[in-house]
């Protein structure tokens, strides 16, 4: 799958859902370019589990704490947010005037 990745600050908390609503988070391997997109509330579930804040965790922090890659087995991740590529503009808007509403 490919994705669009949004510009976000290594500060953004996971919980930013307003700003960027049906976005997942794209753990991106820097080794050897392997990717997968999670649920956020699936994220932020886990994230719980392991004693972490959660929803005010920085996405920088989620890149840290993340498992070893399944194809090379490094653990250097990028995180980013990202929507799924066949996400269109008007889906976007759509989910952002859900979460308004
Ligand atoms: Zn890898």
């Amino acid at each position: 799958m490919t994705w669009r990745t949004i510009r976000t600050d290594r500060d953004t908390a996971m919980s930013d859902h307003r700003r960027f609503p049906g976005r997942r988070l794209l753990l991106t391997c820097t080794q050897c370019g392997w990717t997968k997109g999670y649920a956020l509330e699936r994220v932020i579930d886990r994230l719980r589990e392991l004693r972490a804040d959660g929803h005010r965790t920085p996405i920088a922090q989620v890149a840290r704490q993340a498992r070893a890659c399944p194809r090379c087995h490094k653990t250097s991740w990028q995180a980013d947010f990202a929507w799924p590529a066949g996400t269109t503009d008007g889906e976007i808007k759509r989910l952002a005037n859900l979460y308004r509403n």
